[in-house]
């Protein structure tokens, strides 16, 4: 039993220990913002904030909101309360549009970030002797390094694929002997397509056991789908370059939501309409403050992403809170015909219905005035052989599905094996024509 935790001091702390000590630490780090950025200083003096003011976990509250937008405005380095000398490394987000989001850390905040992701390695059954495929991407994106850093200081063999050549990460995988696979939830379902074309049998010809995937929302059944797959046990892991990167959370091998380290993060959970904070169980947006970074701090960062918090203690006896899986971004949930429906709603439809591969795409138009709503859906090898009276009747079934929690009635494309563009990183599953339309 002892053997279970990294860090069994902090991650089995009681609940009073933990919250005294993100007392100490969320005073100490309103006080260091309002010192050494520009940024917080001004933020908290227009809210007429001082950070004697902050006496309990609650006066959080009234420090104002950190978004997104913020950190853009400020690109690239308007928010560090450190001089530049003092940083060591920087990472940055894919945005797509406008300046990305820089994230720039000092030695303690790579040291933080290891810690965090040893942490979570281990917390999903990661040890020294394990060999770890890591094919998240290497570079300015988090997911590649942070697995990388975290892998080191359990002392496990980290490979470094990166992205990319899948055949060769199938070859690597069995020549190496590879026990545990790193990389989005996406790329795992693509990796067991490919290695079912080649005739490679997990099972027998691979020692996978663990896998561990984030970076993207995916949902149950391609968890069902990952683990009958591939043979492994299956691991949602959480984080974003605004925090660190991966490690802000991870799940814990009860699998019952993701245990957020909270010795380093003060998390609320707010309606993302009103601003206003939501009792432990309401679904909201997840707002992160940062407790020990140093370089580029944050006092209530908006993440975007919805979910929902856990307070009651786990059966593995971390006592961390824990995140349900994301529902989506709140940037993602897509408004058709004016009813609110995420993506994530419409994968978890497809994912029921074994005639499907688990390849999907989502696409909206607006040709006259109304919205089109079409799923583009890949048959298996086996159902491609439908004949179009059978093939019929799915497409019926799907829609009737899709009807049945969203009320709308989307057109059912189906697509023979392989037509949907695979990616190696995030995934991309809406294709939104309608915009500029009226
Ligand atoms: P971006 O995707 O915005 O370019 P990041 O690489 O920092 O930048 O990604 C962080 C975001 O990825 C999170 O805010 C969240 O939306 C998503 N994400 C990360 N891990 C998960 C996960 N396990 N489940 C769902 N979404 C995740
Ligand atoms: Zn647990």
């Amino acid at each position: 039993m002892a053997d279970i935790y990294w860090n069994k001091k902090f991650e089995t702390a009681t609940t009073d220990e933990l919250r005294k000590h993100q007392l100490q630490l969320l005073k100490e780090k309103v006080k260091f913002c309002y010192e050494n950025t520009a940024f917080y200083r001004n933020r908290l003096k227009s809210a007429g904030i001082s950070p004697s003011d902050i006496k309990t976990l609650e006066d959080a509250q009234k420090i104002p909101f950190t978004v997104k937008d913020d950190l853009r405005d400020n690109y690239p380095f308007g928010m560090l309360a450190v001089h530049l000398d003092n940083i060591v490394e920087i990472h940055a987000s894919s945005g797509t549009t406008g300046n990305p989001i820089v994230g720039a850390y000092t030695t303690n905040d790579m040291d933080v970030w290891a810690e965090l992701m040893a942490r979570s390695l281990y917390a999903t059954g990661v040890r020294r002797q394990d060999v770890i495929h890591n094919a998240y991407g290497y570079g300015l994106f988090t997911g590649g390094l942070g697995f990388h850093y975290g892998a080191q200081k359990i002392g496990s063999t980290i490979i470094p694929v990166s992205g990319g050549m899948t055949q060769r990460q199938i070859k690597l995988m069995k020549d190496l002997g590879s026990t545990v696979l790193c990389c989005t939830p996406s790329y795992a379902i693509y990796l067991a397509e490919a290695m079912n074309k080649e005739g490679v049998d997990p099972r027998k010809d691979l020692k996978l056991k663990i896998g561990n995937f984030g970076a993207e929302p995916w949902s149950e059944r391609i968890r069902e789908r990952i683990e009958n797959d591939l043979g492994i046990e299956a691991f949602d892991i959480y984080g974003l370059t605004e925090l660190c990167g991966p490690g802000v959370s991870v799940e814990c091998n009860k699998h019952n939501g993701l245990h957020i380290w909270e010795d380093h993060f003060l998390v609320e959970i707010i309606d993302p309409k009103t601003g206003d904070v939501l009792p432990a169980g309401e679904e909201g947006e997840l707002v992160f403050t940062p407790l020990t970074k140093t370089g580029f701090p944050l006092l209530r960062f908006r993440t975007r992403d919805i979910s929902v918090i856990e307070t009651e203690k786990c059966d593995c006896g971390r006592t961390h809170s824990r995140m349900m899986r994301i529902r989506g971004r709140s940037d993602d949930m897509l408004i058709i015909r004016g009813v609110n429906v995420f993506p994530s709603q419409i994968e978890y439809v497809i994912m029921g219905f074994p005639e499907l591969a688990a390849q999907y795409q989502i696409i909206l138009d607006r040709p006259e005035a109304l919205d089109v709503f079409t799923i583009k859906a890949e048959l298996t090898e086996q159902t491609s052989k439908s004949t179009q009276e059978e093939l019929n009747v799915l497409k019926r079934r799907i829609r009737q599905k899709v009807n049945n929690i969203t009320g709308l009635s989307p057109i059912i494309e189906l697509v023979k094996p392989g037509e949907i563009p695979r990616t190696v990183g995030k995934a991309k599953r809406v294709l939104d024509l309608r915009s500029g339309k009226i």
